[in-house]
């Protein structure tokens, strides 16, 4: 794609553009570009959004596209650039669509053959993936578990014997309760990794097996955004 520089217009289409999950120094220069350039914003939190934009002395014109929303709005973003407009998505933080909104209105621009471009940067399951010491030859992201516990202890049952590393987001609420049911439904020497607040200034790690992993956890106060990866059985760091 000729995406073009500076301030130029951008070419029509979708630019899904990936924002910090944390650390503002990891905005691309081309996503900043890219932010200024576009006709319109699609954001999920305008305030959110808008404090980026303040940051890097950017200015765009913002449409809030949330869970809520976005189907009722798929259509009239399509629409827009069928028009010859210029969208760029973006979430609250990280990749969009990545159990985050978006999926709807890059699905309707598919159907209707109308160019989507990604804009790559930061997401939390890559972010901890990378830096976990876990295989990463072979991994599956699942999200977020489900609200209820059997739900959850049901999903670790499926993919217990998976053959790389499992991947899942989870809030300071249900993360104790979780690794709770990891451990006993995974076992205590399952090697596992849980990165909270990465690229924050409270950023840390428990690495290790789940027992002591589980342990640790307990003893603290679980605040701020986790992910947690569970190794294949039989893996040892
Ligand atoms: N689209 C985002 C991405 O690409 O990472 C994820 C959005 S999802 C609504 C938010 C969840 O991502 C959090 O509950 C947490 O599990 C994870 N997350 C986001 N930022 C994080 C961070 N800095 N450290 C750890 N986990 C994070």
């Amino acid at each position: 794609m000729r995406e073009g520089s500076g301030s130029d217009k951008l070419p029509p289409g979708l630019y899904v553009v990936a924002t910090p999950i944390g650390n503002l120094g990891d905005l691309s220069p081309r996503a900043e570009n890219m932010l200024g350039r576009c006709d319109l914003l699609a954001c999920e939190d305008t305030r959110v959004t808008g404090k980026l934009l303040e940051r890097f002395a950017v200015s765009a014109k913002m449409l809030s596209y949330r869970e809520e929303n976005e189907r009722a709005l798929a259509n009239t973003l399509a629409d827009k650039i069928a028009a010859g407009g210029a969208i760029a998505l973006v979430s609250d933080a990280g990749t969009p669509t990545v159990s985050d909104p978006g999926f709807r209105v890059i699905r309707e621009c598919r159907r209707r053959n109308l160019p989507v471009y990604p804009v790559p940067g930061p997401s939390a399951a890559i972010a901890a993936l990378s830096a976990s010491g876990l295989p990463t030859n072979a991994f599956l992201f699942l999200g977020f578990p489900p609200p209820r516990s059997a739900a959850r202890k049901n999903l670790l049952r499926t993919w217990k014997e998976f053959a790389g590393t499992v991947i899942f987001y989870e809030s300071c609420h249900r993360i104790i309760p979780f690794v709770s049911e990891a451990l006993e439904e995974l076992g205590a020497d399952r090697t596992v990794a849980l990165g909270r607040e990465l690229t924050k200034l409270h950023e840390n790690w428990y690495v290790g097996q789940l027992a002591a992993v589980a342990e640790n956890l307990a003893q603290g106060q679980a605040r701020g955004e986790y992910v947690f990866l569970v190794a294949p059985a039989g893996f040892f760091l």
